[in-house]
């Protein structure tokens, strides 16, 4: 396998260079002085994937950016799923046009005056700026083929997906409309846990999102938990794991605490891959594994049996 990806490399090398060296110096002293820089480690990598091509950690293929986008950033070899944006992922589920945002505006506040390696303050301001995003999470009401929907999709790059204020209250007010609109909600999560940098403010997002998942539930309608790579901590220790449904995206890593902290808590040798989506499936936690690419016509399917009494009840 490494041979393989080392000779891909030379040729990405190789293919580089002519581009680079067509306007050939008249002197030899300048020629000299390009093949160093071409060799220099740093130019090397920069050469190679410039963007354009990503490795996939699975397969090593290296695979050419613009086919993982059209694919929704699965490995069109190995099928590895590669992180998403939110933005991208509610793109390929809702029906044009039909996604509402509620709350875009909403930011976090520094309530604890955090300092650290840097301040929560220029933390929050650095990813809004790389993200555009505004926080971890992207709340709205939208239709699912013919179901109209309360969907929240979280998004890793921003802050590793951590549960703070914003994200806990956002996720509250969709629900809390779901409710009151009897719609079906449905949250894709993928997280680090609460965010650290607000403290115990992070912490009571865990109950205010389960009881407002409580009342939801009241009104028999239905909550499908989607648990993407990574899903950990608070988060599936509260909203994550409360689906009636709970999906999984392939090879997701799912779990609480890592792997060292639960061996040395519990003194015993831990089952290989405990903490991926294949080993929750087989031990029940999670209902169902869904490739990326079908999860829309599941969500379909899903919200058409889910959502069958309530329409029973509407025409009767
Ligand atoms: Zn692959």
């Amino acid at each position: 396998m490494d041979t393989h990806s080392f000779a891909k490399k030379k040729i990405g090398v190789e293919s580089g260079e002519p581009a680079l060296t067509p306007p050939p110096a008249d002197t030899a002293q300048t020629s000299f002085a390009k093949k160093p820089k071409l060799a220099s480690g740093k130019s090397k990598k920069r050469d190679i994937p410039e963007g354009l091509w990503t490795k996939c950690p699975t397969c090593e293929a290296m695979i050419f950016d613009k086919e993982l986008d059209e694919n929704s950033k699965v490995c069109p070899k190995c099928q590895h799923h590669f992180p998403i944006g939110s933005r991208e992922r509610i793109h390929s589920l809702v029906e044009t046009c039909t996604f509402e945002e509620m709350d875009a505006g909403m930011t976090s506040v520094d309530v604890l005056r955090f300092k650290g390696v840097a301040t929560y303050k220029s933390k929050l301001e650095g990813y809004q700026k790389t993200t555009t995003l505004k926080d971890a999470v992207v709340t709205g009401l939208c239709k699912i083929g013919p179901h109209r929907t309360a969907l929240g999709v979280m998004d890793f790059s921003f802050l590793g997906g951590s549960m703070g204020s914003v994200v806990g209250e956002k996720l509250t007010r969709l629900i809390e409309r779901a409710t009151e609109k009897e719609l079906p909600v449905i949250i894709i999560s993928s997280s680090g846990g609460a965010r650290m940098y607000e403290g115990m403010f992070s912490l009571m997002q865990m109950a205010k999102t389960s009881a407002a998942l409580a009342y939801h539930a009241q009104q028999r309608l239905p909550y499908i938990s989607v648990l993407t790579h990574p899903t950990t901590a608070g988060v599936m220790a509260s909203y994550a794991t409360l689906g009636d449904l709970i999906l999984a995206e392939p090879g997701a890593m799912i779990g609480f605490a890592g792997p060292r902290v639960i061996k040395d808590t519990t003194q015993a040798e831990l089952p290989p891959g405990f903490q991926t989506a294949e080993f929750l499936l087989d031990h029940g936690l999670i209902d169902a594994i869904v490739p990326r690419k079908e999860m829309k016509a599941r969500f379909i399917g899903y919200l058409d049996f889910l959502t069958v009494g309530k329409k029973a009840a509407v025409n009767s």
